[in-house]
C-alpha cells in the first residue's frame, strides 16, 4: 500500500548504524527516571512508543554530577551499579528495533538545589538559587563526568546519547553571553563561549568510539536577550560537528524566555525554518522540533528539505501508535497532543509523575491496563463530553456492548467551546479522536437523546456511566437577568458582545473568554505564523543578526476594552497552569485588558456593572457582562443512595464534581473505571 508519507517513515543510514524512519520521540522527563525503583515502568512506557513504531528514543535527562542536578537527588549517571536498571529500558526498546539515547543534562543555574553552577554566577528567574561561578577546575571535571557518563551509558545498552545544550541549561549558558560574562578562555567571543560544549563533544567520541550516536541539542533561537545570532548558532553548528556530533538536534527558547515556543497558540512548525537555516550549514542530519504534532505537518518539513528528522516529545505521551498509524494510513486514529501542558509539564514542575490528559495511560502502562473482558455486559454512559468518550470507548474497546447518550446534536461536551478560543484549534483534534474512536470500538451513538432512568432501566443496562457534565454558574444579583448578562457558553456559541466588557471570574475560562473577545470576529484560525511571530517580537528571518531572535513586539489594537474579576485578592491568574498560566496572563496585559481583584459584585443597571473594591462602589461603564464563575453538576439521573435499581450507577467528570472541573480528571476517571467495568 502506498503511503503520503513516504520521507517520515524512510530509514536513516549514520554509516556504523542505522534508523528504521525519521522519527525521535524527544527527551521528556517523567519523574520515573530519578528513582531506580521505577524503571521496570520506565522500561514499560519506553516498550510502548518502540512497539508503536518510532526510529529513536531520548530519554528524560541525566545529570553527569550532583551539581547538575535539576531536582534534589535527581537522576544522576556516574556510577557503574546505574547500568543494571537501564539495561531495562534499554532492551524493551531493542526488542521492537528502535533505537535509544540517553540524554545528558546538566541543569546549571536551573537545577533547583543548593550546589548549582554556572558560566557566570547570575540567579535565574525561575530559580531561587544563586549559582557559583565554575573554576578551571570544575568545568575540566565536569567535561571528564561527560565523557564517563557516556562511557556507562554505553555499557547499559544506549545507542548513544544526547548532549543537552539548549533550553537555557548548562551548555547553553556558557554559549551564550545572556549568562556567560567570563573574561577567562571559556567566555568571550563565540570560539571562547563554545570551548565548553566543544570539548564535551571530543571526550565524550574519545571515550565512546566511533560507532555510537552522539546528538547534540542546540538552542537554533535563544530568545532571550544577548542570546546567540544566527551566524554564532552556525559557527557552534559547524565546531560540534566537526569535534565529532553524528545529530544535531533543534532547541528553541531558553526556559526563562517570555515567548511561547511550546504551548497550545503557537502555530504548527513555527520554528522548522531555523532548523533549516543550520541544516544549510552542516552534513550531519538535522532534527526539527517543536510544535509538531500531526504526520502532515511533519512529512512538509522533510519534503521541503528543511529538516532530516522530526522529533517530538508530548506526541508520543498522547499516542504511543503514533509511527504504527502513521504508516498503516490510520492517522484519523491518532491521539493528538493538544500541547496544553496540563498533566505533563505542570506535573514535573510540581514533581509529580508526568502523563497525558488525553491519554492517561502514559507514564501509566503497568498499572492502568485495557484488558479484554471475559464477561461482557451492556453499559450505557450519559454524556458524550470527553468523560463520557472516555468511558465509552475505552469499556467498548474492552469488549463490553456499549451506547452513548448524547443529548445535543454533537459530542464533545466543553471540548466544543474551548475548541473556539484562539489559539485552542488543537482542541478539535481531541473531538475527531473520540469521534473515529467511537466508530472504531463500535459505540452505539444516539444524539439528541436526553435519556431518563425509566428508559435505562427498559433497556436493561448492566451498568450506568452519569457522565452528564456540567452548567455554566449563573450570577444571583440584583439585575442578573438582563440581556446583556451572557454565560460563556452564550458568548462561545457565538451571542452577540458589546465593546465594553466586563468578565466575572478570573479562572482558566475568564481569561479564554478574554482572548476569545479581544479578537476580530473574523481572524483566521489558527492564526498565521507571520502574525503570530509580529505579536511575540520573534525576529522572521531565519538567518536573524538580532540577538536571540528577538525584536520589537507588534501588537494589532484590541477590539474591545475588557475588564477581568475577581473576588480573591490573590494576583489575578494565579491559578493557572505553571507553564501555560504566564502566557495567558502576558497576553491579556499587552492588550491592556484591565484585570481587578477583591471585587465584590452589586448590582447590575443599564449604565453597567455596579461593583465595590477597597470598601468604595464603583461603576463599569460597560455594555456586556460575561460570567465565568465556575459551573454547576448536572446530576439528576444519578438514583438516591436508598433506591433500588437494575443497573449499577456511577458518576463520573463534571457531573461528579464541578468544582474542579478538569479535562484531566474526567478521562482519567472514565478510563479507570471504563478498565474495571
Ligand atoms: P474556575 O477555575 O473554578 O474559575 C471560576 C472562577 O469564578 C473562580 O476562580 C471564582 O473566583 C469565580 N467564582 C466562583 N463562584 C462564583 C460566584 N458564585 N460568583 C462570582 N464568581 C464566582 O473555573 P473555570 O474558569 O470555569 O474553569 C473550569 C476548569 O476548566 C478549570 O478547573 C480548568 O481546569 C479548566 N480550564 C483550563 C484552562 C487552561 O488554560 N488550562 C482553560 C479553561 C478551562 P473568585 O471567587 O475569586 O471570584
Ligand atoms: Fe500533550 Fe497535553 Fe498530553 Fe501534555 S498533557 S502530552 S501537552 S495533550
Amino acid at each position: 500500500m502506498t503511503n503520503r508519507y513516504e520521507n517520515l517513515l524512510k530509514p536513516l543510514h549514520l554509516g556504523f548504524t542505522s534508523l528504521k524512519n525519521r522519527v525521535v520521540m524527544g527527551s521528556m522527563h517523567t519523574g520515573l527516571e530519578d528513582r531506580f525503583y521505577n524503571y521496570p515502568k520506565l522500561a514499560a512506557y519506553f516498550e510502548e512508543r518502540a512497539k508503536g513504531g518510532v526510529g529513536l528514543i531520548i530519554t528524560g535527562g541525566i545529570s553527569p554530577n550532583r551539581q547538575g542536578w535539576l531536582l534534589p537527588a535527581g537522576g544522576t549517571m556516574s556510577n557503574i551499579a546505574d547500568v543494571a536498571p537501564h539495561r531495562l529500558v534499554t532492551h524493551a526498546v531493542h526488542k521492537h528495533g528502535a533505537k535509544i539515547l540517553l540524554q545528558i543534562l546538566h541543569a546549571g543555574r536551573y537545577g533547583y538545589q543548593p550546589f548549582v553552577v554556572s558560566s557566570s554566577p547570575i540567579k535565574s528567574p525561575i530559580s531561587p538559587f544563586k549559582p557559583r561561578q565554575m573554576s578551571e577546575k570544575q568545568i575540566l571535571a565536569t567535561i571528564d563526568d561527560y565523557a564517563h557518563t557516556a562511557h556507562i551509558a554505553k555499557k547499559a545498552g544506549y545507542d548513544g546519547v544526547e548532549i543537552m545544550g539548549s533550553e537555557g541549561y548548562l551548555l547553553n549558558q556558557f554559549l551564550s553571553r545572556h549568562v556567560n560574562q567570563r573574561s577567562d578562555r571559556w567566555g568571550g567571543d563565540i570560539q571562547n563561549r563554545m570551548r565548553f560544549a566543544v570539548d564535551i563533544v571530543k571526550a565524550v567520541r574519545e571515550k565512546v568510539g566511533e560507532k555510537f550516536i552522539i546528538c547534540f541539542r542546540l538552542s537554533m533561537l535563544d530568545l532571550v536577550h544577548d542570546g546567540n545570532t544566527m551566524e554564532e548558532v552556525i559557527i557552534v553548528a559547524q565546531a560540534l560537528e566537526k569535534a565529532g556530533v553524528t545529530l544535531l538536534n533543534t532547541g528553541i527558547g531558553w526556559h526563562e524566555a517570555r515567548i511561547p515556543t511550546i504551548v497550545t497558540s503557537v502555530p504548527r512548525a513555527a520554528f522548522a525554518d531555523y532548523s533549516a537555516e543550520v541544516k544549510k550549514h552542516v552534513a550531519i542530519p538535522v532534527i526539527a522540533s517543536n510544535r509538531i504534532n500531526m504526520p502532515d505537518t511533519a512529512e512538509a518539513i522533510l519534503a521541503a528539505g528543511k529538516a532530516d528528522m522530526i522529533q517530538m516529545a508530548r506526541p508520543f505521551l498522547a499516542d504511543a501508535f503514533w509511527v504504527n498509524k502513521t504508516a498503516t494510513n490510520r492517522v484519523d486514529e491518532i491521539n493528538t497532543c493538544i500541547a496544553c501542558n496540563q498533566a505533563c509539564l505542570d506535573h514535573t514542575f510540581k514533581n509529580q509523575r508526568a502523563t497525558c490528559l488525553v491519554n492517561p495511560r502514559a507514564a501509566y502502562e503497568t498499572e492502568l491496563l485495557y484488558l479484554k473482558t471475559k464477561k461482557p455486559k451492556k453499559i450505557a454512559v450519559v454524556g458524550g463530553g470527553v468523560a463520557g468518550m472516555s468511558a465509552a470507548t475505552v469499556a467498548a474497546s474492552r469488549g463490553h456492548k456499549v451506547t452513548l447518550f448524547e443529548a445535543s446534536h454533537e459530542i464533545g461536551g466543553q471540548f466544543n467551546l474551548a475548541k473556539v478560543v484562539p489559539g485552542k484549534e488543537e482542541f478539535h483534534e481531541t473531538i475527531r479522536y473520540f469521534k473515529v474512536q467511537i466508530e472504531k470500538t463500535g459505540v452505539e451513538l444516539r444524539l439528541n437523546t436526553k435519556v431518563n432512568r425509566e428508559q435505562l432501566e427498559r433497556e436493561g443496562f448492566d451498568e450506568v456511566i452519569v457522565a452528564t457534565g456540567v452548567v455554566p454558574r449563573s450570577l444571583k444579583i440584583t439585575g442578573s437577568d438582563a440581556p446583556q448578562v451572557l454565560s460563556y457558553a452564550e458568548v462561545l456559541r457565538g451571542a452577540p458582545v458589546g465593546h465594553k466588557v466586563a468578565v466575572i471570574g478570573a479562572g482558566g475560562i475568564g481569561f479564554d473568554v478574554s482572548e476569545f473577545l479581544l479578537k476580530p470576529e473574523h481572524q483566521p484560525q489558527p492564526q498565521p505564523l507571520a502574525d503570530w511571530q509580529r505579536e511575540w517580537g520573534i525576529d522572521p528571518n531565519p538567518n536573524y543578526c538580532s540577538e536571540g531572535g528577538m525584536q520589537a513586539a507588534q501588537l494589532e489594537a484590541p477590539v474591545r476594552e475588557i475588564y477581568l474579576l475577581q473576588r480573591k485578592t490573590t494576583p489575578v491568574g494565579a491559578g493557572l497552569g505553571k507553564t501555560s498560566g504566564w502566557v495567558h496572563r502576558a497576553q491579556l496585559k499587552k492588550h491592556a485588558v484591565k484585570m481587578l481583584r477583591g471585587v465584590q459584585y452589586k448590582s447590575v443597571s443599564n449604565e453597567g456593572l455596579w461593583i465595590e473594591m477597597d470598601g468604595h462602589d464603583q461603576l463599569l461603564r460597560v455594555d456586556t457582562i460575561v460570567v465565568c464563575a465556575g459551573q454547576e453538576s448536572i446530576k439528576e439521573i444519578m438514583p438516591a443512595k436508598d433506591e433500588n435499581t437494575l443497573a449499577n450507577y456511577h458518576i463520573i467528570g463534571g457531573a461528579k464534581l464541578a468544582a474542579e472541573l478538569d479535562a484531566k480528571r474526567a478521562i482519567r476517571e472514565g478510563a479507570e473505571l471504563a478498565a474495571k467495568l
